[in-house]
């Protein structure tokens, strides 16, 4: 027998998107036996809705887009890769370790520097055109004096974004402002909601970690993951990502595919190609990506790492 959803406490956020009732749901036990996880961001079929005690029961999951293990969210559309311009400051192959994380994962990513109130404006500029040869074209931001959040919210609409960086950079920070700004009209503090296509929201605080004067990084303060609605649409999930980039999922093959640099080299000869399909672009004869960009030096140090990991797991396994 259907029954009406009740009203409240689903409603409208502050743009008129619907957001909808939360129901308890269960996993169907067919689900679990073939090993299908239900993660955050998943899209879902519920069935056998009980409306008065707000209860249900996944029944099935839709075919994901995109998938990222850390945090565990499905569906993402978006990673805002933060770094800040001070405590801690850009340390370039870190940089690049989690841009070639992000990159990997095929999903498009925005760089975002942040706590830019801290430098001066030579800095800025000079970092600007560093990052511009590397690629990318940053947003510079201060959630301390909401400089360029504007443009960060930009980048965010109608989107679901996971925020990675180190730790200490201002994501939580930025995840505050992101959630102050834009919580829907009705929520309380300490409710969560639950859309049936997106998973469940917390309205709970996400602690804000200091910066240990020791080392000037923040310190790991992550926990559960939810995802938090923008008022211009979309979502951003409240808990950050990959903290330490494992680079698991690059191959001494796709490695060069995360470089935005090396891309452009092999784009910029088509149709020439590299004389070896399986080219590294280690200096191989006939290889047509040369080697006078400020990175070679850190995708030469990263292939090594991963050609190490690999002869490791071919011996291992
Ligand atoms: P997270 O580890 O990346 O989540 O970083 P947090 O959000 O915990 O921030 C680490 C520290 O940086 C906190 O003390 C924040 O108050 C501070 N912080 C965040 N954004 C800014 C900023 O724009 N400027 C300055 N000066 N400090 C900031
Ligand atoms: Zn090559």
């Amino acid at each position: 027998q259907k029954q009406e959803p009740p009203s409240g406490p689903g409603g409208e956020n502050d743009s008129g998107a619907k957001v909808g009732v939360e129901l308890l749901c269960v996993v169907r036990a067919l689900l679990k036996k073939i090993k299908r996880r239900v993660l955050v961001g998943d899209k879902v079929v519920v069935g056998s809705i009980d409306w008065v005690d707000r209860r249900g029961t996944i029944e099935n999951v839709f075919q994901r887009n995109s998938e990222i293990l850390d945090p565990p969210v499905a569906n993402v559309d978006h990673l805002l890769v933060l770094f800040s311009m001070e405590q801690p400051t850009i340390e370039p192959f870190t940089l690049t370790r989690f841009l070639v994380e992000a990159e990997s994962t095929g999903i498009p990513l925005t760089l975002a520097l942040n706590k830019t109130e801290l430098v001066n404006e030579e800095t800025l500029v000079s970092w600007k055109q560093r990052l511009h040869s590397w690629g990318y074209r940053p947003i510079f931001c201060s959630v301390e004096t909401s400089q360029g959040l504007d443009s960060v919210a930009f980048y965010l609409r109608d989107q679901t974004t996971v925020i990675v960086g180190p730790s200490g950079v201002g994501k939580s920070s930025l995840i505050n402002v992101l959630r102050s700004n834009h919580r829907p009209r009705d929520a309380v503090e300490g409710d969560n909601w639950f859309d049936p296509i997106l998973g469940s929201k917390w309205f709970e605080d996400q602690r804000v970690g200091e910066v240990s004067t020791r080392s000037g990084r923040g310190k790991h303060t992550t926990r559960h993951v939810s995802l938090l609605p923008l008022s211009g649409g979309g979502y951003v999930a409240d808990t950050p990502g990959f903290n330490q980039p494992s680079l698991l999922k690059v191959t001494k093959q796709s490695l060069a595919q995360a470089f935005p640099e090396i891309r452009k080299l092999l784009k910029d000869s088509e149709p020439a190609k590299c004389s070896f399909n399986d080219c590294l672009h280690l200096g191989e004869p006939g290889c047509i990506v040369k080697s006078d960009w400020e990175r070679y030096s850190y995708y030469f140090q990263l292939l090594d790492e991963i050609r190490i990991r690999e002869e490791f797991q071919l011996r291992t396994f």
